[in-house]
Protein backbone atom coordinates (compact mmCIF):
# COMPACT_ATOMS: atom_id res chain seq x y z
CA UNK A 1 0.00 0.00 0.00
CA UNK A 2 2.73 2.93 0.66
CA UNK A 3 5.54 1.41 -1.81
CA UNK A 4 7.51 4.07 -3.03
CA UNK A 5 6.40 6.47 -0.77
CA UNK A 6 9.02 8.01 2.35
CA UNK A 7 8.30 8.38 5.74
CA UNK A 8 9.87 10.15 8.73
CA UNK A 9 8.87 9.06 12.30
CA UNK A 10 10.22 11.32 15.05
CA UNK A 11 11.25 9.37 18.18
CA UNK A 12 11.05 6.62 16.68
CA UNK A 13 13.87 4.55 18.37
CA UNK A 14 11.89 3.18 21.48
CA UNK A 15 8.19 2.93 22.07
CA UNK A 16 5.20 4.30 19.96
CA UNK A 17 7.57 5.36 17.20
CA UNK A 18 9.11 2.49 16.50
CA UNK A 19 5.76 0.30 16.89
CA UNK A 20 4.17 2.64 13.91
CA UNK A 21 7.79 2.95 12.08
CA UNK A 22 7.34 -0.94 11.63
CA UNK A 23 4.11 -0.82 10.31
CA UNK A 24 4.88 1.96 8.00
CA UNK A 25 7.55 -0.58 6.76
CA UNK A 26 5.57 -3.64 6.26
CA UNK A 27 3.10 -1.56 3.89
CA UNK A 28 6.06 -1.03 2.11
CA UNK A 29 7.41 2.75 3.27
CA UNK A 30 11.08 3.63 2.93
CA UNK A 31 12.05 4.88 6.50
CA UNK A 32 13.55 7.78 8.46
CA UNK A 33 14.12 6.88 12.21
CA UNK A 34 14.53 9.56 14.58
CA UNK A 35 15.84 9.27 18.14
CA UNK A 36 18.75 8.61 20.30
CA UNK A 37 20.03 5.12 21.81
CA UNK A 38 23.31 3.15 21.62
CA UNK A 39 24.52 3.90 17.90
CA UNK A 40 25.39 0.08 17.52
CA UNK A 41 21.92 -0.64 18.21
CA UNK A 42 20.12 1.61 15.80
CA UNK A 43 22.35 0.28 14.20
CA UNK A 44 21.11 -2.97 13.90
CA UNK A 45 17.41 -2.13 14.39
CA UNK A 46 17.86 -0.15 11.24
CA UNK A 47 19.10 -2.89 9.57
CA UNK A 48 17.07 -5.78 10.63
CA UNK A 49 13.59 -3.46 9.36
CA UNK A 50 15.09 -3.31 6.41
CA UNK A 51 16.35 -6.65 5.69
CA UNK A 52 12.93 -7.73 7.43
CA UNK A 53 10.59 -5.24 5.40
CA UNK A 54 12.68 -4.84 1.59
CA UNK A 55 12.88 -1.36 2.29
CA UNK A 56 14.96 1.38 3.10
CA UNK A 57 15.87 2.42 6.43
CA UNK A 58 18.20 5.20 7.83
CA UNK A 59 18.30 6.99 10.92
CA UNK A 60 18.78 10.88 11.86
CA UNK A 61 19.71 11.68 15.01
CA UNK A 62 18.09 15.23 15.29
CA UNK A 63 17.58 16.72 18.79
CA UNK A 64 14.00 17.89 18.90
CA UNK A 65 14.24 20.67 20.79
CA UNK A 66 16.50 22.42 17.98
CA UNK A 67 14.67 23.73 15.17
CA UNK A 68 17.30 23.72 13.15
CA UNK A 69 18.59 20.26 13.23
CA UNK A 70 14.59 19.50 12.54
CA UNK A 71 15.03 21.40 9.32
CA UNK A 72 18.13 19.81 8.09
CA UNK A 73 16.29 15.87 9.15
CA UNK A 74 13.65 16.61 7.05
CA UNK A 75 16.19 18.05 3.68
CA UNK A 76 18.52 14.97 4.96
CA UNK A 77 15.31 12.55 4.57
CA UNK A 78 14.29 14.26 0.88
CA UNK A 79 17.53 14.77 -0.54
CA UNK A 80 18.26 10.34 0.70
CA UNK A 81 14.72 9.31 -0.67
CA UNK A 82 13.65 11.88 -3.09
CA UNK A 83 10.90 12.68 -1.46
CA UNK A 84 9.53 13.02 1.80
CA UNK A 85 5.20 11.92 1.84
CA UNK A 86 4.62 10.68 5.36
CA UNK A 87 5.68 12.41 8.67
CA UNK A 88 4.71 11.30 12.13
CA UNK A 89 5.26 13.72 14.75
CA UNK A 90 5.90 11.67 17.56
CA UNK A 91 8.88 12.28 19.90
CA UNK A 92 7.80 13.62 23.35
CA UNK A 93 8.72 13.42 27.06
CA UNK A 94 7.37 13.43 30.18
CA UNK A 95 7.98 15.41 33.41
CA UNK A 96 5.86 15.15 36.11
CA UNK A 97 5.48 17.89 39.20
CA UNK A 98 2.80 20.29 40.84
CA UNK A 99 2.83 23.32 38.59
CA UNK A 100 4.20 25.45 41.52
CA UNK A 101 7.09 23.32 41.84
CA UNK A 102 7.44 22.47 37.65
CA UNK A 103 11.27 23.12 37.44
CA UNK A 104 10.92 25.67 34.55
CA UNK A 105 13.76 24.13 32.66
CA UNK A 106 11.45 20.96 32.10
CA UNK A 107 8.71 23.30 31.28
CA UNK A 108 10.93 24.78 28.23
CA UNK A 109 12.35 20.94 27.36
CA UNK A 110 8.35 19.51 26.95
CA UNK A 111 7.04 22.20 25.26
CA UNK A 112 10.13 22.20 23.53
CA UNK A 113 10.14 18.25 22.01
CA UNK A 114 6.63 17.76 22.36
CA UNK A 115 4.85 20.77 20.94
CA UNK A 116 7.44 23.70 18.84
CA UNK A 117 8.81 20.56 17.49
CA UNK A 118 5.71 19.02 15.75
CA UNK A 119 5.67 23.04 13.98
CA UNK A 120 8.62 22.71 13.09
CA UNK A 121 8.80 19.60 11.30
CA UNK A 122 5.25 20.29 9.98
CA UNK A 123 6.53 23.65 8.58
CA UNK A 124 9.70 22.05 7.35
CA UNK A 125 7.61 19.03 5.20
CA UNK A 126 5.05 20.81 3.86
CA UNK A 127 6.41 22.76 1.01
CA UNK A 128 7.45 19.36 -0.54
CA UNK A 129 4.29 17.38 -0.05
CA UNK A 130 2.69 20.67 -1.54
CA UNK A 131 4.77 20.23 -4.78
CA UNK A 132 4.73 16.59 -5.10
CA UNK A 133 0.58 17.08 -4.33
CA UNK A 134 0.40 14.00 -1.27
CA UNK A 135 0.99 13.73 2.00
CA UNK A 136 0.27 12.63 5.03
CA UNK A 137 1.04 14.65 8.91
CA UNK A 138 0.53 12.17 11.72
CA UNK A 139 0.49 13.89 15.00
CA UNK A 140 0.98 11.58 18.38
CA UNK A 141 -0.90 13.58 20.97
CA UNK A 142 -2.49 12.09 23.85
CA UNK A 143 -5.78 11.50 25.89
CA UNK A 144 -3.81 14.29 28.01
CA UNK A 145 -4.57 16.32 24.65
CA UNK A 146 -8.58 16.15 25.50
CA UNK A 147 -8.14 16.05 28.91
CA UNK A 148 -6.14 16.95 32.14
CA UNK A 149 -4.07 14.83 34.87
CA UNK A 150 -3.08 16.17 37.69
CA UNK A 151 1.44 16.86 37.98
CA UNK A 152 1.33 17.33 34.13
CA UNK A 153 1.36 20.79 33.44
CA UNK A 154 3.57 21.38 30.48
CA UNK A 155 2.49 17.77 28.81
CA UNK A 156 -1.34 18.17 29.12
CA UNK A 157 -0.07 22.12 27.55
CA UNK A 158 1.86 20.66 24.96
CA UNK A 159 -0.74 18.19 23.84
CA UNK A 160 -3.45 20.28 23.85
CA UNK A 161 -0.96 22.25 21.75
CA UNK A 162 -0.86 19.85 19.53
CA UNK A 163 -4.24 19.17 18.93
CA UNK A 164 -4.65 22.99 17.82
CA UNK A 165 -1.54 23.11 15.54
CA UNK A 166 -3.39 19.95 13.82
CA UNK A 167 -6.70 21.39 13.21
CA UNK A 168 -5.01 24.40 11.68
CA UNK A 169 -2.87 22.45 9.74
CA UNK A 170 -5.51 20.49 8.50
CA UNK A 171 -7.60 23.75 7.53
CA UNK A 172 -4.49 24.65 5.54
CA UNK A 173 -4.39 22.12 3.65
CA UNK A 174 -8.11 21.31 3.13
CA UNK A 175 -8.35 21.50 -0.11
CA UNK A 176 -5.41 19.29 -0.97
CA UNK A 177 -4.42 15.34 -1.09
CA UNK A 178 -2.36 16.18 2.15
CA UNK A 179 -4.04 15.50 5.60
CA UNK A 180 -3.16 16.24 9.39
CA UNK A 181 -4.46 14.07 12.15
CA UNK A 182 -3.58 13.61 15.42
CA UNK A 183 -3.27 10.16 17.28
CA UNK A 184 -4.70 9.98 21.39
CA UNK A 185 -3.43 7.29 23.11
CA UNK A 186 -3.99 6.08 26.64
CA UNK A 187 -1.35 4.21 28.74
CA UNK A 188 0.94 2.55 26.45
CA UNK A 189 3.67 0.04 28.18
CA UNK A 190 7.00 1.72 26.89
CA UNK A 191 10.00 3.25 28.75
CA UNK A 192 8.11 6.87 29.36
CA UNK A 193 5.61 5.02 31.07
CA UNK A 194 7.60 2.14 32.96
CA UNK A 195 9.25 5.37 34.60
CA UNK A 196 5.95 6.42 36.35
CA UNK A 197 5.10 2.70 37.14
CA UNK A 198 8.28 2.47 38.68
CA UNK A 199 7.81 6.04 40.44
CA UNK A 200 4.30 4.89 41.64
CA UNK A 201 5.68 0.92 42.69
CA UNK A 202 8.38 2.88 44.72
CA UNK A 203 5.93 5.30 46.12
CA UNK A 204 3.41 3.34 47.42
CA UNK A 205 5.62 0.31 48.24
CA UNK A 206 4.43 -1.76 45.63
CA UNK A 207 5.59 -4.12 43.33
CA UNK A 208 5.93 -3.36 39.50
CA UNK A 209 2.93 -5.32 38.66
CA UNK A 210 0.70 -4.01 41.38
CA UNK A 211 1.91 -0.45 40.05
CA UNK A 212 1.19 -0.71 36.58
CA UNK A 213 -2.06 -2.97 37.58
CA UNK A 214 -2.98 0.18 40.08
CA UNK A 215 -2.27 2.86 37.28
CA UNK A 216 -4.46 1.16 34.48
CA UNK A 217 -7.27 1.26 37.05
CA UNK A 218 -7.20 4.84 37.74
CA UNK A 219 -7.80 5.97 34.50
CA UNK A 220 -7.94 3.22 31.53
CA UNK A 221 -11.67 1.34 32.02
CA UNK A 222 -9.82 -1.98 29.60
CA UNK A 223 -7.35 -2.17 32.27
CA UNK A 224 -5.07 -3.17 29.29
CA UNK A 225 -2.29 -1.40 27.78
CA UNK A 226 -3.15 0.11 24.29
CA UNK A 227 0.15 -1.49 22.32
CA UNK A 228 2.61 0.44 19.47
CA UNK A 229 1.40 -2.02 17.22
CA UNK A 230 -2.52 -0.94 17.58
CA UNK A 231 -1.42 2.20 17.09
CA UNK A 232 0.98 1.18 13.86
CA UNK A 233 -1.79 -0.15 12.50
CA UNK A 234 -4.43 3.15 12.69
CA UNK A 235 -1.26 4.86 11.46
CA UNK A 236 -1.46 3.06 8.43
CA UNK A 237 -5.33 3.61 8.18
CA UNK A 238 -4.49 7.55 8.10
CA UNK A 239 -2.19 7.09 5.16
CA UNK A 240 -4.70 5.01 3.23
CA UNK A 241 -7.00 6.84 0.50
CA UNK A 242 -9.59 5.67 2.72
CA UNK A 243 -8.72 8.09 5.33
CA UNK A 244 -8.12 11.00 2.45
CA UNK A 245 -10.94 13.20 3.90
CA UNK A 246 -10.28 12.63 7.11
CA UNK A 247 -8.93 16.12 8.42
CA UNK A 248 -7.89 17.63 11.81
CA UNK A 249 -9.55 14.48 13.40
CA UNK A 250 -8.36 13.57 17.39
CA UNK A 251 -8.58 10.11 17.26
CA UNK A 252 -8.35 8.68 20.84
CA UNK A 253 -7.08 4.65 21.26
CA UNK A 254 -7.35 4.69 25.00
CA UNK A 255 -9.51 1.77 26.48
CA UNK A 256 -12.45 3.83 27.49
CA UNK A 257 -10.33 6.91 29.22
CA UNK A 258 -12.19 9.96 27.58
CA UNK A 259 -15.06 8.30 27.50
CA UNK A 260 -15.87 8.28 31.25
P1 LIG B 1 9.54 6.58 24.60
O1 LIG B 1 10.24 7.24 25.72
O2 LIG B 1 9.46 5.08 24.54
O3 LIG B 1 10.12 7.05 23.21
C1 LIG B 1 10.39 8.40 22.96
C2 LIG B 1 11.24 8.51 21.72
O4 LIG B 1 11.54 9.90 21.51
C3 LIG B 1 12.58 7.79 21.83
O5 LIG B 1 12.91 7.28 20.55
C4 LIG B 1 13.53 8.92 22.23
O6 LIG B 1 14.88 8.67 21.86
C5 LIG B 1 12.94 10.05 21.44
N1 LIG B 1 13.29 11.37 21.94
C6 LIG B 1 13.12 11.88 23.18
N2 LIG B 1 13.62 13.13 23.24
C7 LIG B 1 14.11 13.40 22.02
C8 LIG B 1 14.77 14.52 21.43
N3 LIG B 1 15.02 15.64 22.14
N4 LIG B 1 15.14 14.43 20.15
C9 LIG B 1 14.92 13.32 19.43
N5 LIG B 1 14.30 12.24 19.91
C10 LIG B 1 13.91 12.28 21.18
O7 LIG B 1 8.07 7.23 24.62
P2 LIG B 1 6.68 6.74 24.02
O8 LIG B 1 5.83 6.37 25.18
O9 LIG B 1 6.84 5.82 22.89
O10 LIG B 1 6.11 8.15 23.52
C11 LIG B 1 6.03 8.51 22.15
C12 LIG B 1 4.98 9.59 21.99
O11 LIG B 1 3.72 9.07 22.39
C13 LIG B 1 5.23 10.82 22.86
O12 LIG B 1 4.88 11.98 22.13
C14 LIG B 1 4.28 10.61 24.02
O13 LIG B 1 3.90 11.83 24.61
C15 LIG B 1 3.12 9.94 23.31
N6 LIG B 1 2.22 9.20 24.19
C16 LIG B 1 2.69 8.15 24.94
C17 LIG B 1 1.80 7.46 25.75
C18 LIG B 1 2.20 6.29 26.59
O14 LIG B 1 1.40 5.82 27.40
N7 LIG B 1 3.40 5.77 26.44
C19 LIG B 1 0.45 7.85 25.80
C20 LIG B 1 0.03 8.91 25.03
C21 LIG B 1 0.93 9.58 24.23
Amino acid sequence: QLHGKAALVTGSTSGIGLGIARKLAAQGADLMLNGFGDPTHIADLCGALSDEFGVRVDHNGADMSKPEQIEAMVAATEAEFGRLDILVNNAGIQHVAPVDAFPVERWDAVIAINLSAVFHGTRAALPGMKTRGWGRIINIASVHGLVASVNKAAYVAAKHGVIGLTKVTALETAESNITCNAICPGWVLTPLVQKQIDALAESKGLSVEEAGRELLSEKQPSKSFVTPDQLGELAVFLCSEAAGNMRGAALTMDGGWTAQ
